[in-house]
């Protein structure tokens, strides 16, 4: 029989709706995966107790002659800063060790209701601070090309899952790249809608202007076909978009078939130059255009002066958003308390945050409420907020001259454990090339384009659009997918070292 691990989403549902395999089938050869593998990598923080029961479940339903949707039966790993009411929710903190919600995140209802298979929770940064997944309170996760590095953040669990077939699909939260970031490093496709597109109840929030939930997969028609399940208007969210969206996975087979890259017209910023960019990087993308060019696409040339001083009004704006966003964690309403004996109030409060928060929490809120205070708000905030109006218009003007933006997905491959954790400030930095489409709104998508030659590990191309242009990315990335998994003769992913299934 096929690993069923090995198997797209897209593979997967085929012979589910075939009826030549069940889900119950497909849903334990993850779960001995998770148990065989995860040892090492510790993707998860929570393996779902209930999984084969819904799995079985979903084989009665297609037994019956129910009808289902395309991804019913298929299991799915889902970042655990989105609650759910069957398993615990912690958002990688200890403050929230535990914490069992009493109900589930909108795109999670949707993920059950179309039939998927919840296997359980992944990994990350707590509250979705970092890039590495070092800052989650319960000990990082480590990546399947090489399990002395790291597998990105904040949702390294999600991606290092669907790199180690543990899952075949993932959710993820993207505030500043933390979607399209760990899919650079650890050789999969992620992407951050346009805000707004899919629905934020529910997604525990870090900074609630910029955060997106999205697709974690192997293959761009997965994602479409994820982002056709969990996206589109929710009255809980009073940011969702009321569009109507076309069929993301409709998008991707057109991109993986058809001509869409003749007359294409892609832009390279300028300003963002080869410094700071790992050679290897920098060459995977050079030949990525190539490659793109040689298919009839057109590389232009754009100005997006401000796109550098993204990092910098990021790391004002998310601040301020978070500090407010993480008063909840009052040692009251939700998760840990620690009692004082005789202590005030405060003093509770102040004992909870102290020992629930870890240090990269606790000195993002201190930056968040320097940033906000009185006498200080125009000099950070408010400049901050300027430079995000001026990044928009960068946008706003490069997409009035080209279809699609393309940018190393992350300045580097993966870093070693350790080796930026003392340093917030080359932390911060790995999200250079992600940040400015949180900070507008726009779509991004990070698809694998090789491996750097210096180390051997894979390197991810980001694509932006303008906003709710989304299907033009699955499109898009499509078509360079089919490309290179052409030239490479097979997915890059079938190279890494865990697939071999050695572990
Ligand atoms: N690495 C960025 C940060 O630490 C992005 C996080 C995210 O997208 N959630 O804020």
């Amino acid at each position: 029989m096929t690993d069923l691990t090995k198997l797209s989403a897209a593979a997967l549902a085929d012979l589910l709706a075939a009826g030549e395999v069940s889900s119950v089938d497909a849903t334990r050869a993850h779960l001995d995966r998770i148990d065989d593998t995860d040892g090492d990598i510790h993707a998860f923080l929570h393996v779902n107790g209930g999984a084969l029961d819904v799995a079985a479940d979903i084989d009665r339903r297609r037994a019956a002659g129910d009808p289902l949707g395309p991804l019913a039966g298929v299991p799915l790993a889902i970042k655990d800063v989105l609650v759910t009411t069957d398993m615990p929710s912690t958002s990688g903190s200890r403050i929230l060790e535990g914490y069992m919600s009493p109900y589930d995140a909108t795109v999670v209802a949707r993920a059950r209701a179309a039939g998927l298979v919840p296997l359980g929770k992944t990994n990350m940064d707590e509250f979705a601070m970092g890039s590495s997944t070092e800052h989650s309170a319960y000990g990082p996760t480590r990546n399947p090309w090489d399990l002395d590095r790291i597998p990105g953040g904040s949702g390294g669990g999600s991606a290092a899952a669907v790199a180690a077939l543990q899952a075949p699909l993932a959710l993820g939260s993207d505030t500043g790249g933390s979607i399209r970031q760990p899919a650079h490093v650890t050789g999969t496709v992620g992407l951050k809608p346009t805000y707004g597109g899919v629905s934020r109840y529910g997604a525990i929030a870090l900074a609630s202007s910029l955060d997106q939930v999205g697709p974690v997969t192997r293959t761009v028609l997965d994602a479409g076909l994820l982002h056709d399940v969990i996206g589109g208007h929710d009255p809980h969210d009073s940011t969702s978009l009321p569009d109507e969206w076309p069929s993301f996975a409709a998008a991707a087979r057109e991109g993986a078939s058809g001509d869409v890259l003749r007359g294409l017209k892609v832009g390279v910023i300028r300003e963002l130059g080869d410094d700071g960019f790992q050679a290897g990087v920098t060459a995977s993308f050079r030949a990525a255009l190539a490659t793109l060019e040689a298919h009839g696409a057109e590389i232009v040339e754009v100005s997006a002066p401000h796109f550098e001083y993204g990092v910098a009004a990021y790391y004002l704006i998310l601040p301020a958003e978070a500090s407010s966003n993480l008063a909840k964690f009052d040692s009251v309403r939700f998760g840990l308390r620690v009692d004082v004996s005789g202590g005030t109030v405060e003093d509770v409060m102040a004992a909870t945050r102290e020992a629930g928060f870890g240090d990269e929490v606790k000195r993002r809120i201190i930056l968040g409420t320097y940033a906000l205070s009185a006498g200080y708000y125009d000099a950070y905030y408010g400049s901050a907020q300027k430079v995000r109006t001026l990044i928009q218009r960068d946008f706003d003007e490069a997409f009035a001259r080209v279809d699609v933006i393309a940018t190393p997905s992350a300045p580097t491959t993966a870093f070693r454990l350790g080796e930026q954790l003392d340093d917030p400030m080359q932390m911060y930095l790995n999200d250079v090339t992600t940040i400015p489409a949180n900070l507008a709104g726009v779509p991004g998508i990070s698809i694998p384009s090789g491996l750097a030659d210096e180390d051997g590990l894979p390197v991810g191309i980001q694509f932006l659009a303008p906003a709710r242009e989304d299907a033009r990315l699955y499109r898009v990335g499509a078509a360079l997918e089919a490309l290179l998994v052409d030239e490479w003769g097979g997915p890059l992913l079938d190279r890494a070292p865990v697939r071999g299934g050695g572990r």
